[in-house]
Parts: C-alpha cells; sequence; structure tokens
C-alpha cells in the first residue's frame, strides 16, 4: 500500500454507490501483495476458500454479508475463518 493510501482513512459517510469501485479494487490487491507470505495462506487454499465464496449466499459486492470483510483479504490470511456457522473454510 502506497503512503498516501495508508494515510488515507476510510470514509464513514460514503456510501458503496460513492466509493470509487477500481480504487477499492486496486487498494485490496496492493494491501494483499504487501502481506507477508508468512501470514498468507497457500495458493490452493487461497483458490478453495474464493471458489467456497463464490458459491455462497452471503458473497455481495466482493463483501461477507456476515463480516463485512472483502473475501479476498479475509480469506488470503491463514488464520482467517468463514465467520458462518458452520464455518464453510
Ligand atoms: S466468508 Fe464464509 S460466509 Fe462469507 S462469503 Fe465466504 S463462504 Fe460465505
Amino acid at each position: 500500500m502506497d503512503t498516501d493510501s495508508a494515510a488515507r482513512k476510510p470514509c464513514r459517510r460514503c456510501l458503496l454507490s460513492e466509493i470509487d469501485r477500481d480504487g477499492t479494487y486496486k487498494a485490496v490487491r496492493e494491501y494483499i501483495a504487501a502481506l507477508d507470505d508468512a501470514v498468507k495462506c497457500t495458493r490452493d487454499e487461497y483458490a478453495a476458500r474464493l471458489s467456497v465464496c463464490r458459491a455462497c449466499d452471503h458473497l455481495a459486492d466482493g463483501m461477507c454479508a456476515l463480516c463485512g470483510c472483502f473475501v479476498e483479504v479475509r480469506a488470503v490470511k491463514a488464520n482467517q475463518i468463514c465467520p458462518d456457522i458452520p464455518r464453510r473454510w
């Protein structure tokens, strides 16, 4: 994440429709790329998790409706779990 993005605070008054989706996706990709490999799950595990999310009714606009996370961020971290009960991954 560049210093400009890191310094920017999240807007608490914006609706999703007012957010720059391309910019948000780029920031998510940059955040994931900047994570230490030690905290990431394997590529196969990441793909498997995202495959489950893709088929899940709780997925909306790239976010999990149960936890509010961008699933691509939540799923890449090895120590994270799906918030659903029972766990989907
Ligand atoms: S994290 Fe779990 S509940 Fe959320 S979208 Fe993915 S599979 Fe569904």
